[in-house]
Formats: structure tokens, sequence, C-alpha cells
């Protein structure tokens, strides 16, 4: 991200939006939509990479990714609209900003827009807030659909800067808000998205995301899962799982992977991973239901993916 006082712009799905909200204003926007960061390609070895200047739209539906990660192909188009999806970039998705309604109103206290203010969804409605990875200080939701099937999918994220590149695994990337919510990555000053890396995954060709939501589009999700198992012989040999809509970060369920490999592919197994992947959750006074429609949307991917073998 560009120093406090500058932004990059790309698509601007984002940025313009909070401009004209007056949540973000810098003294200086640098389009960068013309750099050419526009290509999804195969690297030697396998993996794909996917320019950072890449439309939603155009990842979606680009041949590598239907075919080799379809729960990526599906999260995007989950997401948004078509004419958002046809302007925003990866990179951009990256870095969005959370829907918390208190975060877009410059009249509320909200920690992560005016470090130190309060948090007005604390003690607010906070119905579409997060119940993991949450602090006394934040619990704004993460927006992304997208991050969803990245971290499932390990995706790397490759970061230029003034110090040269470097690159960080997406699950290391975002950050959850702890004493400082008005941090939400890992990147530092002057540092510029360059591309998102998706490593060699061949079992994600059995791979799913489901979205639940308040209406069946152009909405954010209450709860989502990202999956893919690796099954053999009706055992699951891996397992990825990641949740949107209900962290505070695109959300890696680790434990809920352990409890799913090694165990045969039936509904019993899929609900003690839910149960695992939610046993940290901390519900507030309007969100306490996203925990078991949580849990119900991973057995639903879990079973969704289970029966394509
Ligand atoms: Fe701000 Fe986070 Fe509180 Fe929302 S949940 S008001 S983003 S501090």
């Amino acid at each position: 991200m560009a120093s406090s006082a500058s932004r990059f712009l790309a698509g601007g799905t984002t940025l313009i939006d909070l401009m004209k909200l007056h949540v973000e204003q810098p003294r200086k926007v640098i389009d960068i939509s013309r750099l050419p960061l526009s290509d999804i390609h195969e690297l030697p070895g396998g993996s794909v990479r996917v320019g950072a200047m890449v439309r939603n739209s155009d990842m979606a539906h680009h041949d590598l990714i239907r075919s080799r990660y379809p729960v990526l192909s599906q999260a995007i188009l989950a997401g948004a609209s078509a004419q958002i999806r046809n302007m925003a970039t990866t990179g951009g998705n990256l870095l969005q900003r959370t829907r918390c309604s208190y975060f877009r109103d410059s009249a509320m206290p909200c920690n992560k827009r005016e470090p130190g203010s309060g948090c007005g969804a604390l003690d607010g409605i906070n119905r579409i807030h997060a119940v993991l990875g949450t602090s006394e200080h934040c619990i704004a939701t993460h927006a992304s659909d997208m991050c969803v099937a990245l971290a499932a999918l390990d995706a790397v994220v490759y970061l230029s800067g003034p110090d040269g590149g470097r690159r960080v695994r997406i699950t290391d990337f975002h950050v959850e808000p702890g004493d400082h919510p008005e941090r939400e990555t890992v990147m530092q000053p002057g540092e510029l998205i360059i591309a998102v890396d998706l490593p060699p995954l061949p079992f994600a060709v059995r791979s799913a995301y489901v979205k639940v939501r308040d209406r069946a589009s152009y909405a954010f999700a209450l709860a989502s899962a990202a999956v893919a198992l690796d099954l053999r012989d009706g055992t699951i040999r891996d397992a990825r799982v990641a949740l949107g809509g209900v962290a505070t970060k695109p959300w890696r369920a680790r434990e809920a992977e352990r409890l799913l490999i090694g165990h045969p592919c039936s509904k019993a197994t899929f609900r003690a991973a839910a149960d695992a992947a939610l046993a940290g959750a901390i519900p507030r006074r309007h969100n306490a239901f996203k925990v078991e429609l949580a849990k119900r949307t991973i057995v639903r991917a879990l079973t969704r993916v289970g029966a394509q073998a």
C-alpha cells in the first residue's frame, strides 16, 4: 500500500467509493491501471501466476483457473456484480476494506478508520460482524470472496517495494486486528502487489465455494466456505478448508482440515470438522447465528465436493 499520503488506484471499486464517503482522503492518487500486470500464465514448476491488474472476471473465466482451481473461479463469481467484477483487479481485491457500516460512516466511532476513537459495532448493530479473529478493538469481517479461495489454495502474494521484491503467503498477508485494527496487511509503505501465485494442487480440481448471504446476488457473505478434498477409496487423504464472512481475515480452518484427513468422507466427519472450525468463535449480541450458519456452510461445501468423487 502507498504511504498514508497517497494511494495506488487500480480498478477503483473500493478506493473511489471510500473517497466519496470521506473515509479515504489521500493527498495523491497514483494511477497504476496501465502497468503491464494483466497476464495469467503458467510458471516452470506448475504454479499459475496471476498479475495484479488482472480483472476479477478475466480470472474467473480463464481456462487455467476454471480447470485447475474451480473453487477460485466460483468464489470470484459469487462476489459483487458483473459490472464490478469487470473493473475490480486481483491486487485491489486483496486490499478491499471491510463493509462495517460504522467504518463507512465518518460520523461514527471506528478504531480502524480513526485509531483510538472506539468501535461503534461492539455495542451497536453487529449482525454482519466477525466471530473469529476478533479483538476488543475491532470485530469487522473481511469482505473478499476471492481471498477465501486463495487462502484454501495456499496462494503466495508477490510484492515489490523500495527494498526489492518479496513473497508472502496469503495466510500471512492479512492480519487480525488485535490492538491495531487500522493495520490490515503486512504490506509496507511504498510496496505494490505485483502478482499472486497459485501453487500446483492437483486435488483442487475437486473443490467448491459455498456462500450464504441475505439475497442471491450482489451481497456480502454472512458465511462462506472454500473447500478442496483429496479422496481415495472413500477416505480423505488431504483437505483444504477456508472461511469467509465470519472472520476478520480470510480464515484458514486448519483444525478442521486435521479432523478430515484420514477419515471417511461422511456427514459425521464433515460435522466434526465444522465444529472444530468454529470452536474458537466469540459471538456478539446480534451475530450468534453465524456460528451454526458457518458450520452448515462448511458441511454443505464438503458434501458438494465429496459428491464429485
Ligand atoms: Fe471500526 Fe472495526 Fe469497530 Fe467496524 S468493527 S466500527 S471497522 S473498529
